[in-house]
């Protein structure tokens, strides 16, 4: 292969912050990404995802901290001083370049000789699959094929880092999975390192080494797919990684990192993901598919459903209690609308919060 990108060990985001007049869009972001790596950016529209990824890309200029490739400052770089590749959600091809000439763009505009110009891009084009497609026009292809072409015009430049900002959120979902399952075939084969912005809890579970789960403009957890998706160490965090149900409770007694709840007058058992004390206000998050309807008893709660829908195995459900707390759960049987009905978790499957303090990120 000759498309080999630029080597380095690491780029260090050291305390990043952008301000956008009064609001600080980013604050104190730090990340160190490994060559090779894959990375996704999540979090909550508004977040600070793309503030982040322009940020890298030179886009935008840092308002605070530095950026770090190896020993190198690139934050006080142009964008094209720092070479990274881009692919953005809306493509940005030029529409009147063929697909040859879009993945040669960047190329050419390096002046690099013709004949490494078309050895270069007829492998991107191998490398994305484009073959046969070399002479049309983007307004020509297909969402994914103009999606392909901007993945190759970004790596074709052969550069140290490719940043990707929702690249898939154009297409359609079965185009998304094929695009995904894509993504992630090229990442490898180049031996690339990506940071990749998506909204989608599945992408990113699905498409990284690491997850940054980002709210406020602040990193709340930093981990592998399966430790965010097992063991998230904040209430947003598991809000995001599926955990749909919030309880509000009280804290009645805590032991060894397990804490039993006050819940509406119900006993709720969990297991502590953060500090709390007798008597203070907490969470409890639970998934949908912990949530189950049964019998009454210890660690169940009384309910009425809202609504039932059938997904196949097993029927999955709406329902609120007296309180007001909403609640998404299943069930193997069908329960008419208007039921009162016990939804219950077991204590292993129930994640305990402190109340966030208000006004403290
Ligand atoms: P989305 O998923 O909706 O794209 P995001 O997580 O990428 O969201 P950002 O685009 O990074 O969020 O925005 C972070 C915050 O900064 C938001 O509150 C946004 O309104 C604000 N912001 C972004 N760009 C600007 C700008 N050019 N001027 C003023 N505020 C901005």
């Amino acid at each position: 292969m000759t498309i080999a990108l630029s080597q380095f060990n690491e780029v260090r985001l050291d305390r990043v912050s952008r301000d956008f007049g009064a609001l600080n869009a980013l604050r104190d972001v730090s990340l160190t990404v490994q060559r090779g790596e894959f990375i996704a950016l999540l979090g909550p529209s508004g977040c600070g995802k793309s503030t982040t990824l322009n940020c890298v890309a030179g886009l935008l200029p840092v308002t605070g901290g530095a950026i770090w490739l190896d020993k190198s400052r690139v934050d006080t770089l142009r964008p094209e001083e720092r070479g990274f590749g881009m692919v953005f959600q809306n493509y940005a091809l030029f529409p009147h370049l063929n697909v040859r000439q879009n993945i040669g763009f960047g190329l050419k505009m390096r002046g690099r000789p013709k004949a490494e110009i078309d050895r270069k891009v007829d492998e991107a084009i191998s490398l994305v699959r484009l073959g046969g497609q070399e002479n049309k026009l983007p307004g020509q292809l297909s969402g994914g094929q103009q999606q392909r072409v901007a993945i190759a015009r970004a790596i074709v430049i052969e550069p140290p880092l490719v940043l990707m900002d929702e690249p898939l959120s154009n297409l359609d979902a079965k185009l998304r999975l094929e695009m995904r399952a894509e993504i992630r075939r090229i990442h490898n084969q180049l031996g690339a390192t990506t940071i990749y912005v998506t909204h989608d809890q599945d992408e990113a579970l699905s498409l990284a080494d690491r997850i940054v789960v980002l709210k406020d403009g602040i990193v709340r957890q930093v981990g592998t797919p399966k430790e965010l998706y097992d063991a998230p160490t904040h209430l947003d965090v598991a809000d995001f990684m599926g955990f749909r149900n919030r309880l509000k409770g009280r804290v009645i007694s805590h032991e060894n990192g397990r804490v039993l709840l006050d819940v509406e007058g119900a006993q709720i058992g969990g297991m502590a993901r953060e500090r709390v004390s007798t008597g203070s206000s907490a969470y409890a998050s639970i998934r949908p598919d912990d949530l189950v309807a049964g019998e009454p008893g210890p660690n169940a709660l009384a309910v009425t459903v809202d609504t039932i829908e059938y997904r196949g195995r097993e029927f999955v459900g709406t329902a609120h209690s007296k309180g007001g707390l909403d609640f998404v759960f299943r069930s193997h049987q069908e329960v008419a609308p208007g039921s009162p009905i016990h939804l219950r978790a077991d204590d292993s499957r129930v994640l305990v919060f402190a109340e966030p303090v208000q006004g403290r990120a």
